[in-house]
């Protein structure tokens, strides 16, 4: 389904974040207060147009208050990036992400009513980090401090033997999600699914024993 996605700030972020959403055939209003901004965005939006997130009048005439997701990615200018987010707020938008650059801006957002706060450079800095600790894990989210979903292929011991074989979850205390062979996903795997050395599991643990399965050879 069609949504209409707002962003608020056009630096590598916003930029990025509005190409994507247009990519995926959303509606995208892309802004900056900044015209040199706008250049590069125009191919990659539904409709662009250079205004101050500070100034309601000015967001209002956008139409931003139609819009049910808005993104304030107004980098360094902390002072900016919180009177948007409260403006916005005020003026009723359901969803307002913010990106955050460091814990006391993300502590003032909090409590002004940002729906959700983004760290991209820490959570993408797990992500790599995650990678090089293990050249298995493909991918990882983080669920809270101790739990996260990783992606790892299968190690070489349990090729072609079933999960009630392997009893994952009773010697690992993780769960396999799902079982991606080539462009086919598994999901919801019974005991009786076999896994093979070319499979992508998708696994649900504590961090502590993901990390055990991560290390099984
Ligand atoms: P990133 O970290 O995402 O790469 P950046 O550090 O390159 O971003 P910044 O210059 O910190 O980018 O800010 C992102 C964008 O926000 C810039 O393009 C800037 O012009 C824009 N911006 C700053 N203040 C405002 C404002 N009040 N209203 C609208 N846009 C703003
Ligand atoms: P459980 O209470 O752990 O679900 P169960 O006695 O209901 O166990 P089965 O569903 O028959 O058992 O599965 C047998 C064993 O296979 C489980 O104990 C578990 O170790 C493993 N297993 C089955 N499904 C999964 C899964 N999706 N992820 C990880 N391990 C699994
Ligand atoms: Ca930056």
């Amino acid at each position: 389904m069609k949504k209409q996605f707002a962003i608020i700030g056009l630096g590598r972020f916003g930029v990025s974040v509005s190409t994507e959403l247009y990519k995926l055939g959303h509606d995208v209003l892309a802004i900056d207060n900044n015209e040199e901004k706008l250049d590069d965005i125009t191919n990659h939006s539904t409709y662009s147009a250079v205004a101050d997130g500070t100034d309601e009048k000015e967001l209002r005439n956008l139409g931003i208050t139609n819009f049910d997701h808005v993104i304030v990615a107004i980098g360094d200018d902390l002072q900016a990036s919180i009177l948007c987010t409260l403006l916005l707020k005020e003026m009723d938008i359901p969803s307002v992400w913010v990106k955050a650059q460091n814990f006391h801006h993300h502590k003032v957002l909090d409590k002004i009513g940002a729906d959700k706060i983004i760290h991209p450079e820490h959570d993408m800095g797990n992500r790599i980090a995650q990678h090089l600790v293990s050249d298995r894990v493909i991918d990882y989210i983080e669920l809270s401090a101790e739990y996260s979903i990783i992606e790892i292929t299968v190690p070489a011991s349990m090729h072609k033997k079933t999960l009630a074989q392997l009893d994952i979850r009773a010697k690992f205390g993780v769960t396999i999600l799902g079982i991606r062979r080539g462009k086919e996903v598994n999901i919801s795997p019974t005991a009786q699914d076999r896994l093979y050395k070319e499979d992508v599991l998708i696994a649900i643990g504590h961090n502590n024993d993901l990390r055990r399965f991560e290390e099984t050879n």
